[in-house]
C-alpha cells in the first residue's frame, strides 16, 4: 500500500522539524493510484483494522464509483451504511449546512471510518463530518479536479458565506486510474488550473512576508513549486486523457494538499486568484446560477492576478508622499460598507465584521504598511519580476481547452470589476490586491483589466 510516487512518499505519515522553525506533520499515510484500486479497499480496511465504514456520495459520484465500492464491500462481507445525497440537475451539490445535516441524519454512529466517494463537495463534507465526529477519513477520488484531495481544512458554505473549517485529513487516498483518467476534460483542466493558480498565490505569500512579516516557509513553497512544475508537464497530455499525465496531475494535487497541511492553513495554496473565484462563486449562489468548477474559475482569476504582478513589475516607483496625502480621500468606512452591501448582499454582515477585526483598510494600518512598502519597494518589484506573464498562463489554459476569460463561463463584467476591487475583503489575507489598494492603484488597474479581458 505504499505510494507509487517518489514526490509524495517522503511526506506520508511524517513529522519533521523544518528550517522555518516549525514542526510539519501529516497523518496522510496511504496513497494508491492504479487501475482497479477500489478492489483493494476490503484488504486495506482490514489491514488498518476498520470493520464498518459509513459511505458518503452524491448521485453523480455514486454512479461513477459508489456502486462499485458498495459491491466490492458487499462481496467481502463488510457491513456498511451508504448515504447518497441527491445532486441538483445540471449543477453540483453545494457544500452547505443542508448537505451536512443530511449526512448527520443518515449517520451510522457505530461506523468506525468515514469514506467519501467524490472529489469536490462530497470530499469537503465527508472530511468535515469525519472531523466533528472524531473518526478517520478515507477518500475514494473520482476526478483530479481540485487540490483538496488531501487537506486538513474544508471550505463550506455557512449562512451564505464560504468559510474554511478545520477538517480531518484523509488517512488513505484511493485513486482508481480507470476512473480518474476517464474524468471529463473540463475536470482535468480545472484540476490543472487550480495548481497553475499557485504561481500567483506563492507570490502573494512572499509579498505578505515582505510587507507584514507573515510566516513563510521555503520548504512548503518548494513542495508547491514541484506541484506546479509537474502540472505544467501534465498539461500536454490531459486533452488526450493520457494515463501518465493524469497520474502526474493527481500527484501534483496531492502535493498541494500536503503543503497546505504543513502550513496549517490554505496560505500556500490560495491567494488573490482564489479570492476572485470565491467572489464569483458567491455571486452565482446569490443569483441561483449553477456553479462553475472551482479550478476553472481559479484559472481565470490567475490570469487576471498575474496581470497585476506584471503591471507591478513595470510600474514606476510610486510617489509615496502623494499616496499618503491622499489617504483622507479614500472611501470612508460608511461608503465602504455601502459597497459591501451592494457586492456581498446577504453575506455583507460577515464581511463587515471581518474588517472590524482585521482593520486592513484602516488608515493607520495602511500608513504603517506604506512605510514598509516604500522602504522595500525594490524587493517587492524584484518579486513581481519573477511572475510568469499572464499571457503565458492564458495560452496554457487555451491549449487544455479550459476557460480563460470570465465570459467563457458567464461571469458578468460587473462581477469582474467588483471582484478585483473588493475580492480582497473576503479574507484577512494580504495579496497583490491589497498591495495595489495600498499604493492607490487598485481602481485604475481594475478598469484596465476589465477593458482587456471583458469585451
Ligand atoms: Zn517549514
Ligand atoms: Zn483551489
Amino acid at each position: 500500500m505504499s505510494s507509487q510516487s517518489k514526490s509524495i512518499e517522503p511526506y506520508l505519515n511524517c513529522s519533521f522539524e523544518c528550517g522555518c522553525g516549525r514542526t510539519h506533520s501529516s497523518l496522510f499515510a496511504h496513497y494508491i493510484f492504479e487501475p482497479g484500486a477500489i478492489k483493494k479497499l476490503p484488504k486495506l480496511l482490514s489491514q488498518l483494522g476498520y470493520v464498518r465504514p459509513y459511505l458518503i456520495s452524491d448521485t453523480h459520484t455514486h454512479e461513477i464509483a459508489g456502486c462499485q465500492t458498495e459491491e466490492v464491500l458487499q462481496k467481502a462481507g463488510i457491513s456498511f451504511t451508504s448515504h447518497v445525497l441527491k445532486s441538483p440537475e445540471n449543477s453540483d451539490l453545494p457544500a452547505d449546512e443542508n448537505a451536512l445535516g443530511s449526512i448527520a441524519m443518515a449517520n451510522d454512529k457505530d461506523a468506525d471510518i468515514i469514506i467519501s466517494i467524490g472529489t469536490g463537495t462530497i470530499n469537503d463534507l465527508g472530511r468535515y463530518f469525519s472531523y466533528i465526529t472524531g473518526r478517520p477519513f478515507l477518500l475514494v477520488a473520482t476526478a483530479p479536479s481540485m487540490d483538496g484531495l488531501v487537506s486538513g481544512v474544508a471550505p463550506l458554505v455557512f449562512h451564505n458565506m464560504k468559510i474554511t473549517f478545520s477538517a480531518q485529513e484523509p488517512l488513505v487516498l484511493v485513486c482508481d486510474a480507470d476512473i480518474m483518467t476517464k474524468a471529463p476534460l473540463k475536470m482535468l483542466a480545472a484540476g490543472a488550473a487550480d495548481i497553475l493558480g499557485k504561481y500567483n498565490c506563492l507570490l502573494d505569500w512572499k509579498l505578505s512576508h515582505i510587507v507584514n512579516d507573515e510566516y513563510y516557509c521555503e520548504t512548503i513553497a518548494d513542495i508547491m513549486r514541484t506541484a506546479v512544475d509537474q502540472t505544467m508537464e501534465s498539461t500536454k497530455g490531459l486533452a488526450s486523457h493520457d494515463d501518465q499525465a493524469v497520474s502526474v496531475l493527481t500527484e501534483a494535487l496531492v502535493l498541494s494538499g500536503i503543503a497546505m497541511d504543513f502550513s496549517g492553513n490554505s496560505r500556500p495554496a490560495s491567494g488573490a486568484e482564489h479570492h476572485q473565484s470565491h467572489y464569483w462563486e458567491m455571486q452565482f449562489l446569490f443569483d441561483g446560477i449553477p456553479a462553475v468548477l472551482h479550478g476553472t474559475k481559479v484559472g481565470i482569476g490567475t490570469v487576471l492576478m498575474l496581470e497585476l504582478y506584471n503591471a507591478l513589475a513595470e510600474m514606476e516607483r510610486p510617489d509615496f508622499d502623494a499616496v499618503r496625502a491622499n489617504i483622507a480621500n479614500r472611501l470612508s468606512m460608511e461608503e465602504w460598507e455601502q459597497e459591501m452591501r451592494r457586492c456581498y448582499r446577504d453575506g455583507a454582515d460577515g464581511i463587515i465584521e471581518l474588517e472590524k477585526k482585521a482593520k486592513k483598510n484602516d488608515p493607520e494600518n495602511l500608513s504603517g504598511r506604506l512605510l514598509v512598502i516604500e522602504e522595500r519597494w525594490d524587493e517587492i518589484q524584484a518579486l513581481a519580476k519573477t511572475a510568469p506573464k499572464a499571457d503565458e498562463i492564458y495560452q496554457v489554459l487555451a491549449k487544455m481547452g479550459a476557460a480563460k476569460v470570465p465570459a467563457d463561463v458567464g461571469i458578468p463584467n460587473q462581477y469582474v470589476s467588483d471582484s478585483i476591487r473588493y475580492g480582497k475583503e473576503l479574507r484577512d489575507r494580504y495579496t497583490i490586491l491589497q498591495l495595489m489598494w495600498d499604493i492607490g492603484k487598485l481602481d485604475e488597474e481594475a478598469e484596465l483589466l476589465v477593458e482587456k479581458y471583458c469585451r
